[in-house]
């Protein structure tokens, strides 16, 4: 067995941590290369001192010159840079295997992709890179002959209960479905009321698993869900059509695939981000990942109810989204990751994160999104478009 080097992008997230601790367990398998993060610059410090990896990369040059200070005394070898291109140099560099792709939203579309082009081991957390660009992710990996392992917990769920080639392509040929799980998140038995007036803390309370602030609000919203519904038909080649969501607020079951003969095969585990964040660094082997076993006499019973699309209309806009062609993928995640930010700055209510996201898509019907500038230029724009719509709102309607 050879020594995996690894690139882990986004190394103070929840992803991150995750990430290292299974990591940690396995010194004999895994060699931490570059470590980065935008702003948590002590963090990083610690994280560098711990995993000792030959680069560090953060956000900006001030942030470079802080944390060279932290490291002087206990790690002056790791060599620290800043900015988008230091973060595509790490991705990419030979010495690299294995890229944990876990940068929260589209500034992780740039390194995702060029770990595409080098050809990397990919484990993709990073749903938003794929939203934006799954086209030409998907095209990159193959060119390159590189591997693109699903992190989100429901996609590697499937992903474990699909027949895969040793490039670790699915075939579903003989799928009639794809079943997604959701929590249904803090709000499942909310009445609009309450969701009306939900503030940052409560939307990200989330029952089950312990996330990032925007990805736990998109849990919320459902739009978490609709991210993954596009997610899937990139990662798996599947149609809209063929792609279903049912809530199952236990978070036993992970996701499921059923097929055309009537049987449906469904992976179950702890909700704890470490078992599929293992399963892809390990694929095709399997490893310990410190996660607790499942009792399921514990859990007692599992249930499932169909998703409310009047409560939650993020999750049918991401549908429309995907029958409408990818700008509109682009458009939506853009807007999305703009409505969300104001939300959890207390300048957006959460009701209205789904107006800017349907006034975005009106606003930019049919743009332009056939090439990677492109796909940039309109998700820059739709950051704008959503931007100025949240700007406009009445200040008591908006909060
Ligand atoms: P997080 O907010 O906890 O961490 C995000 C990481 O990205 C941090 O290390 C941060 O420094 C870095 N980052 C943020 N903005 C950046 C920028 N502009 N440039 C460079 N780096 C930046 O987020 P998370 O919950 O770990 O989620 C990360 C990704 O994984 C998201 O795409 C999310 O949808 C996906 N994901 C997360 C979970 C989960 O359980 N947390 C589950 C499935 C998928
Ligand atoms: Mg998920």
């Amino acid at each position: 067995m050879s020594v995996q080097n690894l690139t882990l992008l986004g190394a103070t997230g929840s992803i991150g941590s995750s990430t290292l601790d299974v990591v940690a367990r396995h010194p004999e398998r895994f060699r931490v290369h570059a470590l980065t993060a935008h702003r948590r610059i002590d963090e990083l410090a610690e994280l560098c001192r711990r995993f000792r990896p030959d680069r560090a990369v953060v956000a900006d040059a001030d942030s470079a010159i802080r944390l060279r200070t932290l490291l002087a005394a206990e790690h002056p070898a790791c060599v620290v840079d800043h900015g988008a291109a230091a973060l595509c140099e790490v991705a990419s560099a030979p010495e690299v295997d294995t890229v944990m792709a876990a940068i929260v939203g589209g500034a992780g579309l740039a390194p995702g992709l060029a770990a595409a082009r080098a050809g990397k081991r990919i484990l993709l957390a990073n749903k938003e890179a794929l939203v934006m660009a799954g086209d030409l992710m998907l095209d990159a990996v193959a060119r390159s002959g590189g591997l693109l392992l699903p992190v989100d917990s429901e996609h590697n769920a499937i992903f474990q209960c699909l027949p895969l080639d040793a490039h670790a392509r699915a075939d579903t040929s003989r799928v009639r479905r794809l079943v997604l799980t959701a929590s249904g998140g803090p709000f499942r038995t909310a009445s609009l009321d309450r969701m009306r007036a939900a503030t940052p803390d409560q939307a990200c309370a989330h029952p089950n698993w312990s996330m990032g602030r925007k990805i736990s609000v998109d849990s919320a919203t459902l739009m978490n869900k609709g991210l993954e519904v596009i997610e899937a038909r990139w990662l798996f080649g599947v149609t809209a059509e063929r792609i279903g969501v049912v809530v199952h607020p236990q978070s036993v079951v992970h996701s499921m695939v059923e097929y055309i003969d009537g049987s449906v095969l469904a992976q179950m585990g702890q909700p704890d981000m470490r078992t599929p964040i293992a399963s892809a660094l390990a694929w095709p082997a399997r490893i310990d990942a410190g996660v607790k076993p499942l009792d399921l006499t514990a859990v007692g019973t599992l249930t499932f109810e169909p998703p409310d699309f009047v409560r939650f209309p993020c999750l049918q806009l991401a549908f429309d989204a995907l029958a409408a062609g990818p700008w509109a993928s682009i458009a939506l995640n853009a807007a999305n990751e703009i409505a969300v930010e104001r939300f959890l700055a207390g300048r957006l209510g959460f009701l209205a994160i789904a107006d800017a996201i349907r006034a975005t898509l009106d606003a930019l019907a049919g743009s332009a999104a056939d090439s990677i500038d492109a796909i940039f230029e309109l998700d820059a724009r739709a950051r704008r478009v959503s931007a100025d719509f949240i700007d406009r709102q009445p200040r008591a309607a908006a909060c």
